[in-house]
């Protein structure tokens, strides 16, 4: 077991479980004598939508913010690709976007895990999709961090609305629909290709939108105009889709369709090489 899973094996056993009306007291602020501590040395996984946000923050594309920030672990046991936030190589492995006067210079596109914090959401279906056990959310409570000594109390509901977690959730309900499919169940591994294109569509948004747009793509499946329209502007609708795209490409799901004459030619096809 690596560091990482028996962290999350004592989070399942040993952490109290709190819900969004438990209450908790907390307060994160400049002048606090641990400021910017909780920003280095951190492994913080980013969402498709983490990475969405943080490179049109940046003005980079997701290429650019892949190369430049960010590295892919590879375990036996991931069922997925996952993309790790890159330390610097400073003595203290702090985080490329904290600064010592201003603390986060991403700050209104931080990523989600930076928004929790000091909350957690554990999933325990995330390794056994057949788990009956709900998420919950626990209490992160390192030593060095002094928010927790501070007397502002907060519902956990009050803490991620202040947080802007919202919009972040529902991108990552979304995300959870294509990462923890049931197609998994029974040990199913995705293919290199299968690989390859979860991460273009998750994580290179700029790739994926060339594939859509600048190859034959939208000659074989039903976008309408406003919908294309839409996805060319707008990163959101971008990876929605891209979802979609997944959940069809992957799992065969019928949420795109394929163009009627595609699908004859198809048919016609198997018929006289059958
Ligand atoms: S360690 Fe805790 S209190 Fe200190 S800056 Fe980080 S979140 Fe705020
Ligand atoms: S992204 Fe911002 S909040 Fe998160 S670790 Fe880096 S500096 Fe801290």
């Amino acid at each position: 077991m690596n560091e990482m899973e028996r962290l999350k094996a004592e989070i399942l056993r040993d952490y109290p479980r709190y819900t969004e009306d438990d209450r908790f007291t907390f307060r994160c602020h400049e002048q606090i004598s641990c400021f910017n501590k909780c920003c280095a040395d951190v492994n913080i996984f980013l969402s498709p939508y983490d990475i969405l946000r943080m490179k049109n923050h940046l003005g980079m594309t997701s290429e650019q913010f892949l190369e430049d920030y960010t590295l892919m672990p590879t375990d036996q046991h991931q069922k997925y690709p996952v993309v790790l936030l890159e330390m610097t190589d400073a003595k203290d492995k702090h985080c490329p976007f904290v600064s010592d006067e201003t603390g986060c210079t991403i700050y209104e596109d931080r990523p989600w895990a930076c928004r929790m914090y000091p909350v957690g959401l554990a999933t325990p279906a995330e390794d056994n999709p057949a788990a009956k056990e709900k998420d919950f959310y626990f209490m992160i409570r390192d030593a060095f961090c002094m928010g927790h000594e501070e007397d502002k109390g907060w519902t956990i509901r009050e803490w991620l609305r202040n947080q802007g977690v919202e919009t972040y959730d529902e991108m990552g309900k979304r995300f959870k629909e294509v990462a923890m499919h049931k197609w998994f169940e029974n040990g199913k591994d995705l293919s290199p290709q299968q690989i390859d294109m979860f991460f273009t569509v998750c994580y290179n948004l700029d790739t994926f939108r060339r594939m859509i747009f600048q190859s034959s793509f939208l000659e074989k499946f039903e976008v309408d105009e406003t919908h294309q329209e839409q996805m060319r502007r707008d990163d959101v609708e971008l990876l929605k889709f891209g979802f979609d795209w997944l959940k069809f490409s992957l799992f065969g799901e019928p949420t795109i369709t394929v163009k009627p004459n595609v699908l004859a030619e198809a048919e016609a096809k198997a018929q006289s090489s059958g």
